[in-house]
Protein backbone atom coordinates (compact mmCIF):
# COMPACT_ATOMS: atom_id res chain seq x y z
CA UNK A 1 0.00 0.00 0.00
CA UNK A 2 1.42 3.23 -0.96
CA UNK A 3 2.84 5.24 2.04
CA UNK A 4 3.26 8.73 1.54
CA UNK A 5 5.20 9.11 4.52
CA UNK A 6 7.69 6.48 4.05
CA UNK A 7 8.37 7.40 0.55
CA UNK A 8 9.03 11.21 1.58
CA UNK A 9 11.60 10.02 4.75
CA UNK A 10 13.55 7.37 2.76
CA UNK A 11 14.95 8.95 -0.17
CA UNK A 12 16.86 12.03 -1.24
CA UNK A 13 15.46 15.26 0.34
CA UNK A 14 13.14 13.99 2.12
CA UNK A 15 15.36 12.36 4.18
CA UNK A 16 17.77 15.36 4.31
CA UNK A 17 14.80 17.32 5.90
CA UNK A 18 13.45 14.31 7.94
CA UNK A 19 16.70 14.10 9.84
CA UNK A 20 17.11 17.71 10.19
CA UNK A 21 13.62 18.15 11.72
CA UNK A 22 14.34 15.17 13.99
CA UNK A 23 11.81 12.92 12.21
CA UNK A 24 11.57 9.28 13.08
CA UNK A 25 13.64 7.61 9.59
CA UNK A 26 12.30 3.97 9.39
CA UNK A 27 15.32 1.57 9.06
CA UNK A 28 14.61 -0.24 5.76
CA UNK A 29 14.10 -4.40 7.04
CA UNK A 30 15.93 -7.32 5.98
CA UNK A 31 13.33 -9.53 4.39
CA UNK A 32 13.17 -12.71 3.02
CA UNK A 33 14.38 -12.95 -0.72
CA UNK A 34 15.18 -16.32 -2.21
CA UNK A 35 19.14 -17.07 -2.20
CA UNK A 36 20.08 -14.08 0.20
CA UNK A 37 22.47 -15.37 3.19
CA UNK A 38 20.72 -16.37 6.13
CA UNK A 39 22.74 -13.82 7.87
CA UNK A 40 24.33 -10.54 6.77
CA UNK A 41 27.68 -11.19 8.21
CA UNK A 42 29.55 -13.14 10.57
CA UNK A 43 27.86 -14.71 13.79
CA UNK A 44 29.66 -14.20 17.25
CA UNK A 45 28.26 -17.10 19.81
CA UNK A 46 28.43 -16.01 23.53
CA UNK A 47 27.63 -18.35 26.26
CA UNK A 48 29.23 -21.72 27.28
CA UNK A 49 28.11 -25.10 28.12
CA UNK A 50 27.11 -27.73 25.88
CA UNK A 51 24.39 -25.98 23.96
CA UNK A 52 26.76 -23.29 22.75
CA UNK A 53 29.28 -25.72 21.66
CA UNK A 54 26.31 -27.96 19.87
CA UNK A 55 24.91 -25.07 18.11
CA UNK A 56 28.81 -23.68 16.94
CA UNK A 57 28.57 -26.83 15.18
CA UNK A 58 25.60 -26.58 13.72
CA UNK A 59 26.16 -22.91 12.54
CA UNK A 60 29.69 -24.06 11.10
CA UNK A 61 27.75 -26.69 9.51
CA UNK A 62 25.51 -23.92 7.43
CA UNK A 63 28.34 -22.61 6.05
CA UNK A 64 28.16 -19.39 8.71
CA UNK A 65 31.27 -18.10 9.68
CA UNK A 66 30.99 -18.22 13.68
CA UNK A 67 33.24 -16.52 16.23
CA UNK A 68 33.37 -17.30 19.72
CA UNK A 69 35.12 -13.82 21.08
CA UNK A 70 34.04 -10.38 20.02
CA UNK A 71 36.79 -8.99 17.94
CA UNK A 72 37.24 -5.28 16.31
CA UNK A 73 36.13 -4.44 13.17
CA UNK A 74 33.83 -7.32 12.64
CA UNK A 75 29.95 -6.45 11.06
CA UNK A 76 28.52 -8.89 12.73
CA UNK A 77 25.12 -10.16 10.80
CA UNK A 78 24.16 -11.87 14.36
CA UNK A 79 25.02 -12.63 18.23
CA UNK A 80 23.45 -15.63 20.20
CA UNK A 81 23.48 -15.49 23.69
CA UNK A 82 23.78 -18.81 24.98
CA UNK A 83 22.31 -18.53 28.57
CA UNK A 84 20.43 -22.09 29.17
CA UNK A 85 23.00 -23.29 31.60
CA UNK A 86 23.08 -19.97 33.66
CA UNK A 87 22.15 -20.73 37.39
CA UNK A 88 22.90 -16.88 38.87
CA UNK A 89 22.32 -13.19 37.92
CA UNK A 90 26.36 -12.77 38.12
CA UNK A 91 26.57 -15.15 34.84
CA UNK A 92 25.07 -12.63 32.77
CA UNK A 93 27.01 -9.79 32.85
CA UNK A 94 29.86 -10.67 30.95
CA UNK A 95 28.52 -11.75 27.93
CA UNK A 96 26.09 -9.15 28.03
CA UNK A 97 28.46 -6.30 28.17
CA UNK A 98 30.49 -8.64 25.31
CA UNK A 99 27.22 -8.17 23.16
CA UNK A 100 27.26 -4.74 23.97
CA UNK A 101 30.63 -4.05 22.07
CA UNK A 102 29.44 -5.82 19.13
CA UNK A 103 26.34 -3.96 18.54
CA UNK A 104 28.49 -0.82 17.75
CA UNK A 105 28.90 -2.81 14.62
CA UNK A 106 26.42 -4.63 13.65
CA UNK A 107 25.13 -5.46 9.76
CA UNK A 108 21.96 -3.54 8.84
CA UNK A 109 18.88 -6.43 9.42
CA UNK A 110 21.06 -8.35 12.17
CA UNK A 111 19.88 -10.68 14.39
CA UNK A 112 20.46 -11.05 18.24
CA UNK A 113 18.43 -14.17 19.53
CA UNK A 114 19.09 -15.87 23.50
CA UNK A 115 18.99 -19.54 24.03
CA UNK A 116 17.51 -19.86 27.26
CA UNK A 117 15.41 -21.97 29.65
CA UNK A 118 12.07 -20.57 30.84
CA UNK A 119 11.55 -19.73 34.32
CA UNK A 120 9.21 -21.76 36.23
CA UNK A 121 7.66 -22.15 40.55
CA UNK A 122 10.27 -25.14 40.46
CA UNK A 123 13.47 -22.90 40.69
CA UNK A 124 15.72 -21.83 43.39
CA UNK A 125 14.89 -18.21 43.15
CA UNK A 126 18.71 -17.65 42.11
CA UNK A 127 18.06 -19.36 38.94
CA UNK A 128 14.91 -18.09 38.19
CA UNK A 129 15.77 -14.43 38.47
CA UNK A 130 18.75 -15.05 35.59
CA UNK A 131 16.11 -16.57 33.76
CA UNK A 132 13.56 -13.84 34.11
CA UNK A 133 16.46 -11.34 33.81
CA UNK A 134 17.47 -12.15 30.52
CA UNK A 135 13.94 -11.40 29.09
CA UNK A 136 14.24 -8.34 30.33
CA UNK A 137 17.71 -8.05 28.95
CA UNK A 138 16.74 -9.37 25.39
CA UNK A 139 13.61 -7.15 24.94
CA UNK A 140 15.76 -3.74 26.27
CA UNK A 141 18.21 -4.67 23.41
CA UNK A 142 15.38 -4.54 20.93
CA UNK A 143 14.54 -1.45 21.63
CA UNK A 144 18.31 -0.28 21.64
CA UNK A 145 19.16 -2.13 17.95
CA UNK A 146 19.00 0.56 14.95
CA UNK A 147 19.24 -0.45 10.91
CA UNK A 148 16.40 -3.07 11.30
CA UNK A 149 18.50 -5.26 13.76
CA UNK A 150 15.82 -7.23 16.21
CA UNK A 151 16.15 -9.02 19.23
CA UNK A 152 14.47 -12.61 20.00
CA UNK A 153 14.44 -15.54 22.70
CA UNK A 154 14.44 -19.14 22.44
CA UNK A 155 13.22 -20.98 25.45
CA UNK A 156 14.33 -24.71 25.37
CA UNK A 157 11.78 -27.08 26.67
CA UNK A 158 12.86 -30.22 29.04
CA UNK A 159 15.07 -32.04 26.50
CA UNK A 160 15.75 -29.96 24.12
CA UNK A 161 19.54 -29.07 22.99
CA UNK A 162 21.23 -27.52 20.40
CA UNK A 163 20.93 -30.48 18.13
CA UNK A 164 16.79 -30.27 18.18
CA UNK A 165 15.22 -30.45 14.71
CA UNK A 166 12.54 -27.87 16.18
CA UNK A 167 14.65 -25.69 18.07
CA UNK A 168 17.10 -25.63 14.83
CA UNK A 169 13.92 -24.96 12.69
CA UNK A 170 12.96 -21.48 15.11
CA UNK A 171 16.66 -20.32 14.69
CA UNK A 172 16.76 -20.25 11.16
CA UNK A 173 13.78 -18.46 11.24
CA UNK A 174 14.73 -15.82 13.79
CA UNK A 175 18.00 -15.79 11.26
CA UNK A 176 16.77 -14.83 8.48
CA UNK A 177 14.69 -12.17 6.74
CA UNK A 178 11.39 -13.84 7.13
CA UNK A 179 11.31 -12.62 10.78
CA UNK A 180 11.77 -9.03 9.05
CA UNK A 181 9.42 -7.58 11.22
CA UNK A 182 9.04 -9.97 14.70
CA UNK A 183 10.96 -8.21 17.43
CA UNK A 184 11.42 -8.25 20.88
CA UNK A 185 9.74 -11.67 21.33
CA UNK A 186 10.35 -15.04 22.82
CA UNK A 187 9.28 -18.62 21.59
CA UNK A 188 9.16 -21.95 24.03
CA UNK A 189 10.82 -25.14 21.83
CA UNK A 190 10.12 -28.54 23.65
CA UNK A 191 11.22 -31.42 22.58
CA UNK A 192 8.05 -33.03 20.48
CA UNK A 193 6.88 -36.45 19.83
CA UNK A 194 6.09 -36.15 16.65
CA UNK A 195 8.41 -36.33 13.67
CA UNK A 196 10.61 -33.46 12.84
CA UNK A 197 12.30 -33.31 9.56
CA UNK A 198 16.54 -34.45 9.82
CA UNK A 199 18.50 -31.07 10.35
CA UNK A 200 20.53 -31.98 7.19
CA UNK A 201 17.47 -31.78 5.43
CA UNK A 202 16.58 -28.26 6.23
CA UNK A 203 17.51 -26.06 3.92
CA UNK A 204 18.30 -22.98 5.62
CA UNK A 205 17.41 -20.54 2.71
CA UNK A 206 14.18 -21.51 2.41
CA UNK A 207 14.77 -22.57 -1.08
CA UNK A 208 13.52 -26.17 -0.80
CA UNK A 209 9.96 -26.29 -0.10
CA UNK A 210 9.37 -27.23 3.88
CA UNK A 211 5.67 -27.66 2.85
CA UNK A 212 6.06 -29.58 -0.09
CA UNK A 213 3.03 -32.20 -0.35
CA UNK A 214 1.24 -30.89 2.01
CA UNK A 215 -2.64 -29.24 1.37
CA UNK A 216 -3.79 -25.76 3.55
CA UNK A 217 -6.83 -23.66 3.82
CA UNK A 218 -6.31 -19.80 4.40
CA UNK A 219 -10.02 -18.33 4.83
CA UNK A 220 -10.08 -15.03 4.22
CA UNK A 221 -7.57 -14.98 1.19
CA UNK A 222 -9.40 -12.80 -1.50
CA UNK A 223 -6.93 -10.13 -0.31
CA UNK A 224 -4.98 -8.48 2.51
CA UNK A 225 -3.00 -10.84 4.89
CA UNK A 226 -4.78 -13.57 3.79
CA UNK A 227 -3.82 -13.33 0.31
CA UNK A 228 -0.17 -12.72 1.48
CA UNK A 229 -0.70 -15.67 3.18
CA UNK A 230 -1.90 -18.06 0.68
CA UNK A 231 1.36 -16.85 -1.47
CA UNK A 232 4.02 -17.77 0.94
CA UNK A 233 2.32 -21.45 1.55
CA UNK A 234 2.39 -21.68 -1.88
CA UNK A 235 6.13 -20.66 -2.48
CA UNK A 236 6.92 -22.85 0.78
CA UNK A 237 5.19 -26.20 -1.50
CA UNK A 238 1.95 -26.49 -0.75
CA UNK A 239 -1.04 -27.02 -2.35
CA UNK A 240 -3.81 -24.07 -1.03
CA UNK A 241 -7.41 -24.00 -1.14
CA UNK A 242 -8.45 -20.24 -0.26
CA UNK A 243 -11.72 -19.56 1.06
CA UNK A 244 -14.37 -16.15 1.56
CA UNK A 245 -17.41 -14.65 1.06
CA UNK A 246 -19.38 -15.22 -2.04
CA UNK A 247 -19.43 -11.31 -2.79
CA UNK A 248 -14.98 -11.39 -2.97
CA UNK A 249 -15.64 -14.49 -5.53
CA UNK A 250 -13.79 -12.63 -8.34
CA UNK A 251 -11.11 -11.46 -6.12
CA UNK A 252 -10.72 -15.34 -4.41
CA UNK A 253 -10.99 -16.70 -8.04
CA UNK A 254 -8.00 -14.41 -9.45
CA UNK A 255 -5.61 -15.42 -5.94
CA UNK A 256 -6.27 -19.37 -6.28
CA UNK A 257 -5.76 -19.20 -10.29
CA UNK A 258 -2.26 -17.21 -9.60
CA UNK A 259 -1.42 -19.96 -6.90
CA UNK A 260 -2.49 -22.90 -9.00
CA UNK A 261 -4.96 -23.80 -6.28
CA UNK A 262 -8.50 -24.16 -5.37
CA UNK A 263 -11.39 -21.50 -4.20
CA UNK A 264 -14.12 -22.17 -2.04
CA UNK A 265 -16.86 -19.48 -2.00
CA UNK A 266 -17.78 -19.97 1.75
CA UNK A 267 -19.41 -18.00 4.87
CA UNK A 268 -17.12 -19.20 7.79
CA UNK A 269 -20.16 -18.37 10.09
CA UNK A 270 -22.23 -21.00 8.72
CA UNK A 271 -22.85 -23.93 11.31
CA UNK A 272 -21.49 -26.74 9.15
CA UNK A 273 -18.23 -24.50 8.03
CA UNK A 274 -16.19 -27.26 8.76
CA UNK A 275 -17.33 -30.14 6.94
CA UNK A 276 -17.58 -27.82 4.10
CA UNK A 277 -13.55 -27.17 3.47
CA UNK A 278 -13.12 -31.01 4.86
CA UNK A 279 -14.97 -32.04 1.96
CA UNK A 280 -13.47 -29.67 -0.45
CA UNK A 281 -10.19 -30.13 0.66
CA UNK A 282 -9.97 -33.89 1.10
CA UNK A 283 -12.68 -33.97 -2.38
CA UNK A 284 -10.57 -32.16 -4.15
CA UNK A 285 -6.86 -32.74 -3.13
CA UNK A 286 -7.25 -36.17 -0.96
CA UNK A 287 -6.15 -34.40 2.20
CA UNK A 288 -5.80 -31.62 4.71
CA UNK A 289 -2.65 -30.57 6.75
CA UNK A 290 -2.53 -26.94 7.91
CA UNK A 291 -5.91 -24.89 8.50
CA UNK A 292 -5.47 -21.05 9.00
CA UNK A 293 -8.19 -19.17 10.42
CA UNK A 294 -7.27 -15.46 8.99
CA UNK A 295 -10.45 -14.40 8.04
CA UNK A 296 -11.90 -11.69 10.51
CA UNK A 297 -13.62 -8.32 10.82
CA UNK A 298 -13.55 -5.27 12.97
CA UNK A 299 -16.77 -3.15 13.80
CA UNK A 300 -15.38 -0.32 16.27
CA UNK A 301 -16.97 1.48 18.77
CA UNK A 302 -16.61 2.28 22.22
CA UNK A 303 -18.38 0.48 24.12
CA UNK A 304 -20.86 3.25 25.65
CA UNK A 305 -22.28 3.31 21.63
CA UNK A 306 -21.94 -0.29 20.82
CA UNK A 307 -24.90 -2.13 19.68
CA UNK A 308 -25.24 -5.51 19.25
CA UNK A 309 -24.90 -6.69 15.73
CA UNK A 310 -21.73 -5.23 16.27
CA UNK A 311 -20.59 -7.07 19.05
CA UNK A 312 -22.25 -10.26 17.47
CA UNK A 313 -21.16 -10.15 14.79
CA UNK A 314 -17.12 -9.64 15.72
CA UNK A 315 -17.46 -12.65 18.16
CA UNK A 316 -19.46 -14.60 15.81
CA UNK A 317 -16.77 -14.27 12.62
CA UNK A 318 -13.45 -13.89 14.37
CA UNK A 319 -14.57 -16.13 17.07
CA UNK A 320 -17.38 -19.17 17.10
CA UNK A 321 -17.23 -19.87 14.29
CA UNK A 322 -13.33 -20.99 14.50
CA UNK A 323 -14.36 -23.37 17.54
CA UNK A 324 -16.74 -24.89 15.37
CA UNK A 325 -15.16 -25.44 13.01
CA UNK A 326 -12.10 -26.98 14.64
CA UNK A 327 -14.59 -29.43 16.30
CA UNK A 328 -15.24 -30.54 13.24
CA UNK A 329 -11.26 -31.01 12.05
CA UNK A 330 -10.96 -33.00 15.13
CA UNK A 331 -13.59 -34.97 14.78
CA UNK A 332 -11.93 -35.72 11.65
CA UNK A 333 -9.33 -37.41 13.37
CA UNK A 334 -6.62 -36.17 10.99
CA UNK A 335 -3.02 -36.87 11.41
CA UNK A 336 -0.74 -33.94 11.70
CA UNK A 337 -3.21 -30.97 11.35
CA UNK A 338 -1.46 -28.11 12.06
CA UNK A 339 -3.60 -24.59 12.66
CA UNK A 340 -2.70 -21.16 12.72
CA UNK A 341 -5.24 -18.33 14.03
CA UNK A 342 -4.87 -14.49 13.58
CA UNK A 343 -4.83 -13.35 17.29
CA UNK A 344 -4.12 -8.94 17.91
CA UNK A 345 -1.99 -7.32 19.56
CA UNK A 346 -5.30 -5.51 20.39
CA UNK A 347 -6.09 -8.45 21.89
CA UNK A 348 -2.91 -8.59 23.95
CA UNK A 349 -3.21 -4.82 25.37
CA UNK A 350 -6.27 -3.86 25.09
CA UNK A 351 -7.31 -1.24 22.49
CA UNK A 352 -9.93 1.77 22.76
CA UNK A 353 -12.87 1.21 20.48
CA UNK A 354 -12.40 -2.07 20.33
CA UNK A 355 -13.78 -3.94 23.25
CA UNK A 356 -15.40 -6.81 20.51
CA UNK A 357 -12.13 -6.71 18.37
CA UNK A 358 -10.21 -7.46 21.39
CA UNK A 359 -12.37 -9.72 23.48
CA UNK A 360 -12.40 -12.07 20.11
CA UNK A 361 -9.12 -11.60 19.75
CA UNK A 362 -7.46 -12.67 23.34
CA UNK A 363 -10.48 -15.27 23.28
CA UNK A 364 -8.82 -16.86 20.43
CA UNK A 365 -5.15 -17.01 22.47
CA UNK A 366 -7.57 -18.99 24.71
CA UNK A 367 -8.73 -21.19 22.12
CA UNK A 368 -5.21 -22.49 21.02
CA UNK A 369 -4.11 -22.92 24.38
CA UNK A 370 -6.60 -25.06 24.73
CA UNK A 371 -7.08 -26.80 21.43
CA UNK A 372 -3.48 -27.77 21.23
CA UNK A 373 -3.18 -30.81 23.17
CA UNK A 374 -5.51 -32.45 21.43
CA UNK A 375 -4.02 -31.49 18.02
CA UNK A 376 -0.48 -32.55 19.41
CA UNK A 377 -1.93 -35.83 20.63
CA UNK A 378 -2.35 -36.73 16.44
CA UNK A 379 1.03 -35.50 15.65
CA UNK A 380 -0.47 -31.85 14.97
CA UNK A 381 -0.37 -28.56 16.67
CA UNK A 382 -1.72 -24.89 17.28
CA UNK A 383 -0.75 -21.34 17.32
CA UNK A 384 -1.36 -17.90 16.98
CA UNK A 385 0.01 -15.27 15.32
CA UNK A 386 -0.33 -11.77 16.65
CA UNK A 387 -0.60 -9.29 14.04
CA UNK A 388 0.42 -5.32 15.33
CA UNK A 389 -0.38 -2.74 12.83
CA UNK A 390 -0.28 -4.24 9.24
CA UNK A 391 -0.82 -2.00 5.85
CA UNK A 392 -3.57 -3.43 4.47
CA UNK A 393 -7.57 -2.58 3.36
CA UNK A 394 -8.24 -3.17 7.58
CA UNK A 395 -5.73 -0.60 8.73
CA UNK A 396 -6.34 2.06 6.28
CA UNK A 397 -9.92 2.30 7.65
CA UNK A 398 -8.30 3.77 10.48
CA UNK A 399 -7.87 7.87 10.77
CA UNK A 400 -4.67 9.27 9.42
CA UNK A 401 -3.54 10.26 12.49
CA UNK A 402 -4.26 7.39 14.79
CA UNK A 403 -2.56 5.58 11.70
CA UNK A 404 0.45 7.50 11.76
CA UNK A 405 1.21 7.01 15.72
CA UNK A 406 0.59 3.51 14.98
CA UNK A 407 2.82 3.26 12.40
CA UNK A 408 5.85 5.38 13.66
CA UNK A 409 6.09 6.00 17.14
CA UNK A 410 4.92 2.76 18.98
CA UNK A 411 7.13 -0.15 17.11
CA UNK A 412 11.13 -0.12 17.73
CA UNK A 413 11.37 -1.05 14.29
CA UNK A 414 9.30 2.44 13.21
CA UNK A 415 6.45 1.51 11.08
CA UNK A 416 4.10 -0.73 9.88
CA UNK A 417 4.54 -4.54 9.14
CA UNK A 418 3.84 -5.93 5.29
CA UNK A 419 1.38 -8.45 5.11
CA UNK A 420 4.16 -10.75 4.05
CA UNK A 421 5.79 -10.58 7.63
CA UNK A 422 2.43 -11.63 9.18
CA UNK A 423 2.72 -14.83 6.14
CA UNK A 424 6.30 -15.59 7.05
CA UNK A 425 5.61 -16.23 10.41
CA UNK A 426 2.52 -17.96 9.68
CA UNK A 427 3.90 -20.52 7.26
CA UNK A 428 6.58 -21.18 9.45
CA UNK A 429 4.31 -22.09 12.98
CA UNK A 430 2.26 -24.51 9.92
CA UNK A 431 5.57 -26.47 8.87
CA UNK A 432 6.63 -29.58 10.32
CA UNK A 433 9.75 -27.39 11.66
CA UNK A 434 7.49 -26.03 14.19
CA UNK A 435 6.10 -29.14 15.60
CA UNK A 436 7.92 -28.27 18.96
CA UNK A 437 6.44 -24.79 19.19
CA UNK A 438 2.55 -25.27 19.81
CA UNK A 439 -0.03 -23.31 22.36
CA UNK A 440 1.89 -20.24 21.68
CA UNK A 441 0.82 -16.88 20.81
CA UNK A 442 4.01 -15.17 18.36
CA UNK A 443 3.44 -11.80 18.17
CA UNK A 444 4.83 -10.10 14.69
CA UNK A 445 4.47 -6.42 15.11
CA UNK A 446 7.58 -4.74 15.15
CA UNK A 447 8.25 -4.88 19.25
CA UNK A 448 4.85 -2.51 19.44
CA UNK A 449 4.39 -0.63 22.50
CA UNK A 450 0.92 -2.19 22.66
CA UNK A 451 0.89 -5.35 24.28
CA UNK A 452 4.42 -4.62 26.10
P1 LIG B 1 -9.08 -7.65 5.50
O1 LIG B 1 -10.36 -7.00 5.95
O2 LIG B 1 -8.26 -6.92 4.47
O3 LIG B 1 -9.39 -9.12 4.94
C1 LIG B 1 -10.20 -10.03 5.66
C2 LIG B 1 -10.81 -11.02 4.69
O4 LIG B 1 -11.67 -11.90 5.43
C3 LIG B 1 -11.67 -10.36 3.61
O5 LIG B 1 -11.32 -10.84 2.32
C4 LIG B 1 -13.09 -10.75 4.01
O6 LIG B 1 -13.98 -10.87 2.90
C5 LIG B 1 -12.86 -12.09 4.71
N1 LIG B 1 -13.99 -12.43 5.58
C6 LIG B 1 -14.62 -11.61 6.47
N2 LIG B 1 -15.66 -12.26 7.03
C7 LIG B 1 -15.70 -13.51 6.49
C8 LIG B 1 -16.58 -14.62 6.64
N3 LIG B 1 -17.62 -14.58 7.47
N4 LIG B 1 -16.32 -15.75 5.93
C9 LIG B 1 -15.26 -15.80 5.07
N5 LIG B 1 -14.42 -14.76 4.88
C10 LIG B 1 -14.64 -13.62 5.57
O7 LIG B 1 -8.26 -7.93 6.82
P2 LIG B 1 -6.65 -8.10 7.05
O8 LIG B 1 -6.11 -6.79 7.50
O9 LIG B 1 -6.02 -8.78 5.91
O10 LIG B 1 -6.65 -9.04 8.35
C11 LIG B 1 -6.60 -10.46 8.30
C12 LIG B 1 -6.60 -11.01 9.70
O11 LIG B 1 -5.51 -10.45 10.46
C13 LIG B 1 -7.87 -10.69 10.48
O12 LIG B 1 -8.22 -11.79 11.30
C14 LIG B 1 -7.45 -9.51 11.34
O13 LIG B 1 -8.24 -9.41 12.51
C15 LIG B 1 -6.02 -9.87 11.65
N6 LIG B 1 -5.20 -8.70 12.02
C16 LIG B 1 -4.96 -7.70 11.13
C17 LIG B 1 -4.17 -6.61 11.53
C18 LIG B 1 -3.80 -5.49 10.60
O14 LIG B 1 -3.08 -4.59 11.01
N7 LIG B 1 -4.24 -5.49 9.34
C19 LIG B 1 -3.67 -6.55 12.83
C20 LIG B 1 -3.96 -7.57 13.71
C21 LIG B 1 -4.72 -8.65 13.29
Amino acid sequence: MADAYMDLVGSGFGKVLAKQLGLPQPPKLRRYQSGEPIAPGPVLLLGSGATAQQLADVLLGWELDVRRHFTDNVRYGAVFLVADSFESPSELGEPALEMGRALKTLAPGARVISLSKQATEQDKPSVAAVRRGLEGFIRSVARELRGGATANGLFLGDGVDGHNASLLGAIRFFLSGKSAYVDGQFLSVEASGSTVPDVRTLNYDGASAPLAGKVAVVTGAARGIGAAIARVLHRDGAKVVVVDVPAAGDALTKVANELSGTALQLDITREDAGDVILKHALGRHGRLDIVIHNAGITRDKLLANMDQAKWDSVIAVNLESQLRMNEAFLAADLQGLRIVTLASTSGIAGNRGQTNYAASKAGLMGVVAATSPALEARGGGMNAVAPGFIETEMTAKIPVATRAVGRLLMPSLMQGGLPQDVAEAVSFLASPEASGINGQTLRVCGQSLIGA
